[in-house]
């Protein structure tokens, strides 16, 4: 990591991410981060044997969400956004944040999110009481949560495909002409990880005999 961070001391985040090392503001090894690239077993061999030929980036969430947010409370001078975000939850949504309150200078508002301590109980007892509907995605297409259609960035991105195939067509065909190409690059990826924890097996046979 050292090596490669003087190297390009602009690319901290994702060299943390493909060193499996969290470092401080000093630039001290502090842990290994629970998004290191080794969460998802032989990613780097895969990435490494298989460069992709296509590019990839998260610039949707930063143009469709994050700036536009951003834009949005400048222009009117927000000093308090609310989320709906729970601990309870899970993903790297919740694990950013501690509390139900948070300042911001860089932000410009501080951010407060009145949910963020309800448990999945409290969640059923809020919907009983409040008779609160569900989209069909939860109450007929079995979805266990939902986000941007077809985000290639979604863990379980092949059976959300299946569902959305059989259930919005029309949704499913602009899907796979927006992000086709990250689909069939995670697949290749999720074979590499069955073959190679078939030589894994092999291996540790032979080992043992
Ligand atoms: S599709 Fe995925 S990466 Fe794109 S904006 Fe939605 S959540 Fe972000």
């Amino acid at each position: 990591m050292e090596v490669l961070f003087k190297k390009y001391p602009k690319c901290k985040t994702a060299l943390q991410w493909w060193c499996n090392a969290y470092y401080t503001a000093e630039n001290d090894v502090q842990q290994m981060s629970r998004f290191s690239i080794s969460r998802n077993k032989w990613l780097k061999e895969f990435l490494m044997q298989n460069p992709p030929d296509f590019p990839i980036s998260n610039k949707c969430c930063e143009y469709a969400k994050k700036k536009p947010a951003k834009r949005f409370i400048k222009e009117t001078y927000a000093d308090l956004e609310i989320t709906g975000i729970r601990k309870a939850e899970g993903g790297i949504r919740s694990a950013n944040y501690k509390s139900c309150f948070s300042e911001s200078k860089s932000k410009g508002c501080n951010t407060y999110r009145p949910i963020f301590w309800y448990t999945d109980s409290d969640k059923r007892d809020y919907e009983k009481f409040y008779g609160v509907e569900h989209s069909r995605c939860y109450t007929e297409y079995g979805l266990k949560r939902t986000g941007c259609v077809g985000c290639p960035f979604d863990q379980k991105i092949n059976e959300e495909l299946d569902v959305i195939m059989q259930n919005e067509p029309k949704l499913y065909q602009a899907a796979i002409n927006i992000f086709g190409k990250s689909y069939e690059y995670t697949r290749k990826y999720h074979e590499f990880q069955k073959m190679m924890k078939l030589q894994e097996k092999d291996r540790n046979k032979r080992i043992r005999r």
